[in-house]
């Protein structure tokens, strides 16, 4: 074992046994033991003492659009990964679309890899893209280190990912389960969609039709019947309608091997208040009514839905129009997501435990990265966020690291203020000032 160079010390360190006083040491970019507060400071190691600010470790967060390369006016892996280490967070795991190319060979694999690396400030993974015709690029990327696979059953939004038939997703899905691979999946039934009133314009009410809880359930329900089919892995993107709950909870207590995330947007916006023709709240699916939302809280509590990710899914300010049937849909939270679901989460009676859970440990497992992420045990990598949970701040987006300082969060007070982040034992960001950039590309383990 190399010497202890740092020794991390609070009040207040959530472990995976709890929250307790303790001294972390770390050597290199490794946590080498968990000691109790008062433990001597092994020589030679420097000792930061941050008080009763919590320590938690590095958020994971499996679902973010860089769009780098091709749409890096919308973000890209500078301005995102400084956002997220903002925001507390250690490692993010890169949609395969709204880039160009879209991450669906191992070619564009490499090319997206190109363009991270010497702009990650903090670890990023990839997710691969199934595509309609791509069934013999799948076991490529597998190999190559893609954490698993999208797929729409409904339009993407861009022309050069389209979606899924049942057909193809089941083509799709066999190949997938035959290398043990996982496929995740944006659940909104393309039939259900187009019967729905598509009246357009500035009324979020309009919006919400047309983008009904069914669309979701059904498309729910044809996933979980061809996982069980082909015993094959499976998880539910950014999950809005509670309605499915009960369906997945049934295939979960079957057998059925499906996961669940859902978003900090559907967990602390709702469809009430949202201003006729604000699109920084529009995604897809959308922010549905406050009812709603109390049982995703419920269904996080009781496990059915296992993570909370950010769905960061940016572009210009000039896409987001008042007119929510064509403004682009998707939600800019990447730095705020800690502390949205913190401020709603303590308002419901839940601790910070609760949140490193479905933000940290939980995201860390869907990718199989849990061996080293998503904890602060021995072994682990040395990533934490820092975090003043019970001082607020007001969202100014103008404080925003996203490359587009545009947020359904403007305005609002939030608790929880992190005042720094350590990715692999070194402090990346401390009161909003930034090292150069450090993060390593991770690959599927
Ligand atoms: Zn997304």
């Amino acid at each position: 074992m190399s010497e202890a160079e740092l020794v991390l010390r609070s009040t207040r360190v959530i472990t995976p046994e709890g929250t307790r006083a303790a001294s972390v040491v770390v050597s290199g970019e490794r946590i080498t033991a968990v000691l109790p507060y008062d433990a001597p400071v092994p020589a030679g190691a420097r000792l930061e003492d941050v008080g009763d600010h919590v320590v938690l470790p590095g958020l994971v967060d499996t679902h973010v659009h860089v769009n780098d390369p091709g749409r890096t006016e919308w973000e890209g892996f500078w301005t995102a990964t400084r956002a997220a280490a903002a925001g507390g967070i250690t490692t993010l795991v890169d949609m395969p679309l709204n880039s160009l190319p879209p991450t669906t060979t191992v070619d564009h694999l490499h090319t997206k890899q190109k363009v991270a690396a010497d702009k990650a400030h903090i670890d990023v993974g990839f997710w691969g893209g199934a595509l309609p015709d791509n069934v013999g690029d799948l076991r490529p990327l597998h190999e190559a280190g893609v954490f698993g696979f999208k797929a729409f059953l409904s339009p993407s939004g861009v022309d050069e990912f389209p979606h899924l038939d049942q057909e193809q997703l089941a083509r799709s899905l066999a190949e997938i389960a035959g290398f043990g691979g996982l496929l995740i999946v944006h659940a909104e039934d393309p039939h259900h969609l187009a019967a729905a009133p598509q009246q357009g314009g500035p009324k979020y009410a309009h919006f919400l039709a047309s983008r009904p809880r069914d669309a979701e359930d059904t498309a729910i329900a044809a996933l979980i019947a061809q996982a069980k089919r082909l015993d094959a892995r499976v998880h539910i993107l950014h999950l809005s309608s509670s309605d499915a709950l009960p369906l997945i909870a049934e295939a979960r207590a079957d057998g059925v091997r499906v996961t669940v995330e859902t978003c900090p947007h559907y967990l602390t916006l709702t469809a009430e208040e949202v201003p006729d023709g604000a699109s920084e709240f529009k995604c897809c699916p959308p922010i549905r009514e406050a009812a709603n939302q109390d049982l995703l809280w419920q269904a996080l509590a009781d496990g059915t839905i296992d993570c909370v990710v950010t769905d960061h899914s940016p572009s210009t300010a000039d896409l987001k129009t008042d007119d929510f049937a064509t403004a682009w849909g998707g939600i800019s939270g990447l730095q705020l997501s800690l502390s949205a679901v913190w401020t709603e989460a303590r308002k419901r009676g839940h601790g910070l435990e609760d949140v490193v859970r479905w933000m940290s440990s939980n995201t860390a497992r869907l990718v199989g990265l849990d061996t080293r992420k998503g904890a602060i045990a021995e072994g682990h990598d040395a990533d934490f966020a820092v975090l003043a949970p019970d001082e607020t701040f007001t969202v100014d987006p103008a404080a925003l690291q996203h490359r587009n300082r545009v947020t359904a969060y403007a305005g609002k007070t939030l608790y929880g203020v992190v005042k720094s982040t350590w990715l692999r034992g070194r402090r990346i960001v401390a009161d909003g000032a930034f090292t150069e950039p450090k993060g390593q590309l991770l690959s599927r383990t």
